[in-house]
């Protein structure tokens, strides 16, 4: 980085020994928060996850340490204990250090029990949050995680426990009868049980579902179904993870609000497709 792209201000100083927690949102660079690249500018050591894009890792400045601690479903990685006591020796040693996690640090992302470790250990931290791909990501899909029309709530929920299966702990029934729009992380794996868990308690097979796999990236797909063929079309589509899973009739707003495609020229399939039969302005 050669200049410094900060808008003036007061940012504040990322001291030796400090841990700041930071979201780095979903993946698009821009969607970065002002705190975060003033971290990144700072940070003698950033220790970031699989999720973190590479745009966002080519800010920090050239002589800080990289060191990834990823944990991706499946594949051998970082036991969370070495993470969190990695972060406590890296203080520890005097460094400013950049813990930068996908998203936001605080939803699904263990960066409260990263927090924990760090203050029981006397480690001064900051926390920076970031926007979380069950909001931002759908947004860029032109997904509205709450109208007026479809929704006074929003459910997050993941898709595995702490064990890698569908969290049984859930109560899956009362999820799908408390919130009319639920928006499911790390889904993929288990979508057979859960879309039969949803169905079961009630929801209609014909309900709108959409999956964004790489969302706000370059790689950004979108695959829209209903919740009664989504485990099949979803296999079908080929589609990996990352992926945010919303179920709810959000999912058709979409055809007005596919942003992308407009940009490109596309007309918007569908400028009411929630059958108000009024304008959006009239209440
Ligand atoms: N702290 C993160 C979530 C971490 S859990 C956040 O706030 O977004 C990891 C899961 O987040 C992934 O399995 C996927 O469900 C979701 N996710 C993160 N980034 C994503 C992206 N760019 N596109 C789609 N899903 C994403």
């Amino acid at each position: 980085m050669t200049s410094n792209p900060l808008p003036k201000g007061d940012w504040p100083e990322l001291e030796p020994g400090w841990v700041w927690l930071c979201g780095a949102g979903p993946g698009d660079p821009g969607l970065l928060t002002l705190h975060a690249l003033n971290a990144l500018q700072q940070a003698d050591v950033i220790v970031y996850d699989a999720l973190v894009d590479q745009r966002i890792l080519d800010w920090a400045k050239s002589a800080a340490i990289l060191e990834y601690a990823g944990k991706r479903g499946g594949k051998p990685s970082a036991k969370q204990r070495d993470i969190s006591l990695r972060l406590v020796e890296l203080a520890q040693s005097g460094q400013r250090v950049l813990r930068l996690k996908g998203g936001d640090p605080f939803v699904f992302g263990r960066g409260g029990e990263e927090g924990q470790t760090l203050v029981q250990h006397g480690i001064p931290i900051r926390i920076i949050p970031g926007i979380s791909a069950g909001i931002g990501g759908l947004a860029y899909a032109g997904i509205p995680v709450t109208h007026r029309d479809v929704n006074q709530s929003v459910t997050f929920v993941t898709g595995h426990d702490q064990s890698g299966e569908t969290p049984s702990s859930l109560n899956w029934r009362a999820i799908s009868q408390g919130s009319q729009v639920l928006v499911i992380y790390m889904g993929m794996k288990h979508i057979a049980p859960i879309a039969a868990e949803l169905l079961a308690a009630g929801r209609p097979a014909s309900e709108p579902c959409a999956v964004v796999t790489n969302a706000t990236t370059p790689e950004q797909q979108v695959l829209e179904t209903t919740l009664g063929t989504l485990t099949d079309d979803l296999a079908a589509s080929g589609l990996t993870p990352p992926a945010i899973i919303c179920v709810g009739r959000s999912v058709l707003m979409r055809q007005t609000l596919d942003w992308m495609a407009m940009a490109k020229g596309e007309s918007p399939r569908n400028t009411d497709p929630l059958g108000r039969g009024r304008p959006a302005e009239a209440s």
